[in-house]
């Protein structure tokens, strides 16, 4: 499994490149916040919401000040502003709880598995969501699975498997070293532009040499135009 990574994450680079990451690490709570709002979203709405939100306060403590009806006017555009307002108030005010400071800096002591059981006990936040925290701002060699990656690793054959989870838990003793971000990004912008749910462009996809797809979709098609922003790379 690693060798076959190993080789998609190569082809991916020599297609898409190498994604740009920020040379300084963001803040872990920055990075969960906004994995919160990107829920069922694109990373341009969850990107808008996130920094409408950061425009309205200076720190994430003054959310505990914030109506829920105002934080969820404020975070509007991501959708779901309900059910994500709740969450974030839930995760900070349980942070000041336990920690007695708002900030996720004691995930740094744990290993990968370990931080994501601690970040998967808050309300709203799933292993997708935590993987997202260790990868973009623990610098950890793993890559998280949302529906785009599991499609393509299902259907390219590296694993056979039920949900983005499953997934996640098949490939992540196999990542090879310091891949983590650039496959996980390139999967992303593969899943969005090449491998869609309905109609995957296999005549043009760079993996398809790789792929064990039985249902490999040949007919001629157009690249559709670059999608390459992504929210986490931003914050
Ligand atoms: S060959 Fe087709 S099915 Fe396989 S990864 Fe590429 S687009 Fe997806």
């Amino acid at each position: 499994m690693k060798e076959k990574l190993s080789e998609i994450n190569r082809l991916l680079i020599e297609n898409f490149g190498i994604p740009k990451r920020k040379r300084k690490k963001p803040n872990s709570l920055d990075i969960l916040i906004g994995t919160i709002l990107s829920q069922n979203t694109n990373d341009k709405n969850s990107f808008r919401a996130y920094k409408s939100l950061k425009s309205k306060i200076k720190s994430w403590e003054e959310i505990l000040e914030l109506k829920n009806s105002t934080l969820e006017k404020i975070i509007k555009v991501a959708g779901l502003g309900k059910q994500k307002a709740t969450s974030i108030k839930a995760l900070i005010k349980e942070l000041k709880k336990s920690q007695g400071k708002i900030s996720l800096s004691y995930l740094s002591k744990y290993e990968n598995d370990a931080a994501i059981e601690e970040l998967i006990k808050f309300r709203g936040v799933g292993v997708k969501t935590a993987s997202c925290v260790l990868l973009f701002s623990l610098n950890r060699n793993i890559c998280p699975v949302d529906t785009h990656v599991h499609r393509i690793l299902n259907r390219v054959g590296i694993v056979k498997t039920s949900s983005p989870d499953k997934t996640f838990y098949a490939i992540k003793d196999f990542i090879p070293e310091n891949s983590g971000h650039s496959l996980h990004t390139n999967l992303l912008r593969l899943g969005r532009e090449f491998c869609l749910p309905k109609n995957p462009k296999c005549l043009i996809c760079p993996i398809e040499i790789l792929c064990n797809y039985p249902n490999k979709n040949f007919s001629k098609t157009d690249k559709k135009s670059e999608n390459n922003f992504f929210l986490l790379d931003k914050i």
